[in-house]
């Protein structure tokens, strides 16, 4: 392990572009459940009912019921990141990485200082106003004090829509997403066993021959024959810290 921490840092060091791709693993050091995860909603709900509810078509005709469904399911608790979180967001202000895009919606690398973020799926501290011409934002606390199960907007009283991507939707910032990773020399994916598309899709079209991909990741990922390290960890967090250490 200390030889694969090492390595890790020398490939960072010699690194034109560094770019990190995170997935729910670094979120459930911090106490978030993962939902494709053993305890999460898919296993447990199914996950056919959760693509029908938590879906753009459904939002639109049945508000009251998918709200129902959110607030239950989809309401994180106050959770703070994890050390993780604040090890990626330190590595950026002092210039070891271009940025993080991760498949997160829980706001936690924002949370912790991290400037250059690109959350595809959305913010779920956020919510939007569906009026057309208002689009005004609020943020979690509206929602949850509101008196009523839908929240609308106290300006035109429109429907708000939790700011994330729902089935049904196009991911956010894909070209962004994309480029960054595409323009990286380096790209160290954690906690994440890239299956969730289109993240495992970039970083399989992100060449292997040209460009270096390194993996944290606690258990196997689709990609761990191509990456130059595999680090098996669930403790992200301290893996880091060390990789840090080796930067100085
Ligand atoms: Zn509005």
């Amino acid at each position: 392990m200390q030889d694969l921490i090492r390595r890790t840092a020398d490939v960072i060091k010699n690194s034109r572009q560094t770019v990190v791709v995170t997935g729910a693993g670094i979120s459930t050091e911090a106490g978030i459940p993962d939902f494709r995860g053993e305890n999460g909603i898919y296993r447990k709900l199914g996950e056919d009912r959760v693509m029908r509810i938590i879906n753009i078509d459904f939002f639109r005709h049945n508000p009251e019921e998918f709200y129902g469904f959110y607030r239950q399911y989809f309401n994180f608790p106050a959770v703070e990141p994890s050390q993780a979180h604040y090890m990626l967001a330190r590595m950026e202000q002092e210039g070891y990485l271009a940025g993080i895009v991760t498949q997160n919606i829980d706001n936690l690398h924002q949370k912790a200082g991290s400037k250059k973020v690109i959350p595809i799926h959305g913010n779920a501290e956020q919510f939007v106003c569906q009026g057309s011409r208002c689009q005004a934002r609020y943020d979690a606390s509206y929602v949850l004090d509101y008196p009523e199960t839908v929240p609308r907007c106290s300006v035109c009283n429109n429907i708000l829509k939790p700011d994330v991507v729902l089935f049904g939707e196009n991911i956010y910032n894909y070209v962004d997403a994309r480029e960054l990773i595409m323009s990286s020399q380096l790209v160290i994916v954690i906690g994440s066993s890239l299956t969730v598309y289109p993240l495992a899709g970039f970083v399989r079209e992100f060449s292997t021959l040209t460009q270096d991909l390194i993996i944290i990741n606690k258990g196997p990922t689709s990609l761990d024959h191509a990456a130059l390290i595999k680090i098996d960890t669930n403790t992200t967090g301290t893996v880091l810290e060390k990789i840090y250490k080796h930067l100085q």
